[in-house]
């Protein structure tokens, strides 16, 4: 499933005003085993245009290879479409200093902007599950009062945010709702990895019997 090149186009025009680059498309079948949620692209990702190929990447694919998927079986998302930067300097070994761009969160005027985006992917894609990765998927879709922390591996069937005429408003209809931490975490907290192993597990089971426990 791909989105209309006029809604990404109409997308990248509101955005103009951001500090934001670049544009990723999800990827993904219309009927995946699952739809991941993820919070925006980073550099690797606007250069080569593929979602979750950098080193948060590399450990989402572990992730999915322990639920026995490939990447081509999942639809991949994020809240934001293109990459959050902001300008900082880094200090060269030779004692030269280089002015380069980094990786920030996405803010919410940008989450807003780009919210038509993950509300088509959610009109269009039919996915059993929707599996948040990170506290920025997680309140984009269920709200803000969510914690990844507190609601990790739960299953929770609510509706969603979606966008209309500039605010959020909740979805007619439910969607199952599956938090776990963005694949990212693990790099400043090692300790995550044993609570990521119980909610991949959760959900091997889930999609072994499609009944959520
Ligand atoms: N993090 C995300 O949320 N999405 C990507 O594509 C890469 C890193």
């Amino acid at each position: 499933m791909r989105i209309p090149e006029s809604l990404a186009e109409r997308v990248i025009a509101d955005s103009k005003d951001f500090a934001l680059e670049g544009f990723v498309y999800g990827s993904g079948p219309e009927k995946p085993a699952m739809m991941l949620v993820g919070e925006a692209p980073g550099e690797t990702e606007i250069h080569n245009g593929v979602p979750f190929s950098g080193r948060a990447g590399k450990e989402l694919m572990a992730f999915l290879e322990g639920l026995g998927l490939s990447r081509e079986e999942v639809y991949i998302t994020s809240a934001v479409r293109s990459r959050p930067y902001r300008w900082g300097k880094r200090n060269n070994r030779d004692g030269t200093v280089t002015e380069r761009k980094y990786n920030r969160p996405p803010t919410q005027k940008e989450i807003t902007a780009h919210a038509p985006i993950l509300d088509y992917e959610l009109s269009h894609v039919e996915a059993p599950v929707i599996v948040t990765l990170g506290n920025i998927g997680l309140r984009r879709l269920a709200g803000t009062d969510y914690k990844v922390g507190d609601c990790h591996g739960r299953f929770i069937r609510t509706p969603v945010r979606r966008l209309q005429e500039g605010a959020f408003v909740w979805s007619d209809r439910d969607y199952l709702l599956f938090p776990t931490f963005h694949p990212a975490a693990i790099f400043y907290n090692r300790s995550l990895q044993e609570k990521i192993a119980a909610d991949q597990e959760k959900l091997r089971q889930f999609l072994k019997t499609g009944v959520p426990s």
